[in-house]
């Protein structure tokens, strides 16, 4: 299975990065070794100083599709949840002044924490579906799915033009804006509206 990622799909996070508003979805991968779902704490690895949180919400595909149309992609996925994209900023920040690419960055071991699954109904799910992240019982990002710049259909549209989507593949949708640093001790929890989906104890 394969995980991707989409970056700047928030126009409140795209501002706090200095970003420009993207014409179409942008997206990167991360590899298996990047999943996390038991319920274990997470040990801050030893390359990075700031390792940052982003919640997103995270659609599972259910059917293998490839070149799949905006008006039939509801039906290619079948789950949702939240899910963290954890980022060493400091050597991403690293990697985009030299012009590498992000995997150091962003696809290292256990890098996304995953929630656990909500079915969702293809032919009737909300268009507003409200997420938040608690760090040490305070909401640090709060988001929601209406205001995503590209829906999950448009997402599922595009990236399928370049990468066949499998059964289990999961796509982490993007982050809204107050993303910040995790450190040792820090407590995170996770929601779908009032529904506690993932928490995460820092080491
Ligand atoms: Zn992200």
């Amino acid at each position: 299975m394969k995980i991707i990622c989409i970056g700047r799909n928030y126009l409140d996070h795209i501002r706090e990065m200095n970003n420009e508003v993207p014409e179409y979805p942008v997206f990167f991968m991360k590899g298996e070794n990047a999943l996390y779902y038991k319920d274990l704490p997470f040990f801050l690895p030893d390359f990075s100083t700031n390792i940052h949180y982003e919640l997103e919400l995270v659609i599972r595909i259910c059917k293998v599709g490839k070149n799949i149309e905006e008006k039939f992609a509801d039906s290619y996925f079948d789950a949702i949840t939240v899910g963290l994209d954890l980022t060493a900023r400091d050597i991403q920040k690293e990697c985009m002044q030299k012009g590498e690419p992000w995997e150091k960055a962003k696809s290292f071991d256990f890098s996304a924490p995953l929630g656990k699954f909500i079915p969702i109904n293809a032919s009737g799910y909300p268009e507003s579906i409200q997420f938040s992240l608690e760090k040490n019982g305070e909401i640090v990002q709060s988001g929601d799915s209406k205001n995503m710049v590209f829906g999950f259909k448009k997402i599922i549209a595009h990236v399928s033009k370049y990468n066949t989507l499998k059964t289990g593949d999961l796509i982490y949708t993007g982050t809204p804006a107050g993303v910040g640093p995790i450190n040792r001790g820090d407590k995170l929890l996770a929601k779908i509206g009032d529904q506690e989906l993932l928490s995460l104890d820092v080491k």
